[in-house]
């Protein structure tokens, strides 16, 4: 487990984004109840990447989660973020986001993703 001083530091949920000042004596995020390891402003990165690099890490984390989790909402929390962030952010970065945009558009498919029945 962490030491003490290292959760005394700022940052967000990694789920719902909430900001923290310090999270010490937490033992899960007291908006959405999480229990998964927050982010620490002290590790926040700026870096240059390409939106297919990222399609591909998020498709696979997203792949990942719901075939061995139960269900993807960290990875669909972390695309969101990074969506805000984008110059293009309505361009597809997960597979629930292309077969969303196929579902808006009113064509039909089928698919044995676990991502294509989600709503
Ligand atoms: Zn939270």
């Amino acid at each position: 487990m962490n030491s003490p001083n290292e959760r005394d530091y700022p940052g967000y949920c990694i789920l719902c984004s909430k900001r923290y000042e310090s999270f010490s004596n937490m033992d899960k995020c007291e908006q959405c109840g999480t229990t998964e390891q927050p982010c620490k402003d002290k590790y926040q990165e700026s870096i240059e990447v390409n939106h297919r690099e990222l399609r591909l890490l998020l498709t696979a984390a997203e792949a990942w989660h719901l075939t061995n989790e139960e269900g993807a909402d960290i990875v669909y929390a972390i695309a969101a973020r990074i969506r805000r962030q984008l110059k293009y952010p309505m361009i597809p970065l997960t597979a629930h986001d292309e077969f969303q945009e196929l579902k808006d558009k009113g064509i039909g498919f089928i698919s044995n993703h676990p991502a294509a029945d989600m709503p």
